[in-house]
């Protein structure tokens, strides 16, 4: 079946959020591996699915490779709010079992153990891991057409993006750009580890490709979650209509001349904000500025597409998003910090380490990466919850939506189909398969569905027919 051509004509998208996160363990009477205490996290996902990967009924996949990194990715969305709304109900899920395994820990290692659960990107032992966005991209558009022109963009992206980091050296915006320059310079093609060219599309490969981002930072802001995404939608729609009509982007001369050197004075933005980028072109731009130019190029587009771009964010509106880009690069010109602390992760983070060091003149370095831990601590952390609380941070979902978004998965995409099958699995009790474009049903006999096309919500013969064999 050919591929319909609103979804090939128009702008709509998928967006998909992969979190992984650091376990801890503090308070114990004797030392515990940090990979244990993960797999007793998994220990009810175990038993019920008799493995460590799995599906959830909001259409999400959980899972657990060896070591101690659990990870949550969302179902497929067609809006980043919505996809915002499934990445937190993965904090959520994961939020439960670490309270769940702390009962059980409490047990053997004392009435004060205690499970961290960290929303970060680098842990103790100075490993770095990730937050993977992933974008449905039309496959008319080459993959190093979208390396060239989109890198720039998420690498300047993080001055409102990033989630910040203490390190002996000073304060960085972001928290990986020293580990991602690691993987570049062994790396023979410069950009491969900021975005990843591994060509599994989970969908028609004729049609489409998975973009597959893996430099942006974890984040705790849901403005950051949600803004990361709407904001490089915007790009890639004016990317892929460029390629569309065979016309310049605008963005073909925006490449660095070395990424791994742009992302790291990126990162240490703080110590010059006016600090030049050189792009292949030998001309210098500043982050800001280059961010600036992007924001232009984008303004126009949609000024000639503002319809067609409208209608393909079911839940978000384009004047929304360019009036909060506009706004952040406006504070950051001003070095208006505080302006973003409400918002952006890093600015959060400085005020609050600002603030202390104004209390207490001699705070140590370790001091302020405890308070940096409190901060991503979704199980136990109490920091990011007081912001809120105090309407410091700003939200832009409600716990009741969250909650929802726990038990539901999006209505417009196929992910509705796999929560609905994943649902009715786990009431009567059913053995199930599944991965992004497949559910199988494994006993009591052998069925499956395909899923081919990310965007049908609607049940396919197929898959009615593995819904009676539930019955
Ligand atoms: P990893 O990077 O952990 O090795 P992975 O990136 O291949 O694995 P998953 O961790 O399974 O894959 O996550 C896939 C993500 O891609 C999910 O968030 C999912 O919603 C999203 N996704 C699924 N299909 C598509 C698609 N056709 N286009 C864009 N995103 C998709
Ligand atoms: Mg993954
Ligand atoms: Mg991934």
């Amino acid at each position: 079946e050919p591929v319909p051509s609103a979804e090939m004509d128009g702008f709509c998208r998928i967006f998909g959020v992969e979190t992984e996160y650091g376990v801890a363990v503090t308070g114990a009477e004797r030392p515990v591996d940090a990979g244990q205490v993960a797999m007793t996290m998994f220990q009810p996902i175990v038993s019920r699915s008799r493995s460590t990967n799995t599906y959830l009924a909001n259409g999400s996949r959980l899972y657990l490779d060896v070591g101690s990194h659990p990870e949550y990715a969302t179902a497929e969305a067609r809006d980043p709010r919505e996809a915002l709304a499934q990445d937190l109900a993965g904090e959520h899920v994961m939020r439960n079992l670490a309270l769940k395994a702390q009962r059980k820990l409490r047990e053997s290692y004392g009435a004060h153990a205690t499970i961290h659960v960290f929303k970060n990107n680098v842990d103790s032992a100075g490993h770095a891991f990730g937050c993977h966005e992933n974008y449905l991209v039309r496959r008319f558009v080459p993959l190093e057409t979208i390396e060239h022109q989109l890198l720039p963009f998420l690498i300047t992206r993080q001055l409102y993006t990033g989630a910040g980091r203490m390190t002996p050296d000073g304060f960085q915006i972001t928290q990986r750009a020293d580990f991602l320059d690691e993987a570049v310079s062994s790396a023979t093609t410069r950009s491969r580890p900021m975005v990843n060219t591994r060509d599994e599309p989970h969908a028609d490969p004729d049609s489409f490709r998975r973009l597959h981002v893996i430099i942006g930072d974890s984040n705790r802001s849901q403005w950051s979650t949600w803004m990361k995404l709407a904001v490089t939608h915007l790009v890639l729609c004016a990317i892929e209509d460029a390629f569309r009509h065979g016309v310049p982007s605008g963005f073909e001369q925006y490449a660095f001349a070395d990424p791994a050197a742009a992302n790291r004075t990126v990162s240490r933005f703080l110590d010059n904000p006016r600090a030049e980028l050189t792009l292949e072109s030998g001309e210098s731009v500043s982050a800001l500025g280059l961010q600036r130019r992007y924001y232009a190029a984008v303004k126009a587009f949609i000024e000639t597409h503002g319809d067609a771009l409208a209608s393909s964010l079911p839940a978000t509106t384009i004047d929304t998003i360019m009036g909060e880009w506009s706004r952040v690069l406006d504070a950051l010109e001003r070095g208006a910090y505080d302006a973003l602390a409400d918002r952006v992760d890093w600015a959060a983070k400085k005020r609050l380490f600002d603030a202390l060091k104004r209390r207490r003149p001699d705070v140590t370095f370790a001091q302020m990466e405890q308070l940096e831990l409190d901060y991503h601590d979704i199980a136990n952390g109490r920091l990011y919850g007081s912001l809120v609380a105090r309407n410091q941070m700003r939200e832009l979902l409600t716990g009741d939506n969250v909650e929802y978004a726990v038990h539901n998965p999006p209505t417009d995409t196929r992910a509705a189909l796999r929560g609905r099958f994943v649902d009715a699995a786990l009431n009567v009790g059913a053995q199930f398969s599944a991965d992004w474009t497949h559910l199988t049903l494994t006993a009591p006999e052998r069925r499956e569905a395909i899923l081919l096309d990310p965007f049908e919500a609607e049940p396919t013969l197929g898959f009615e027919q593995l819904m009676e064999a539930l019955n």
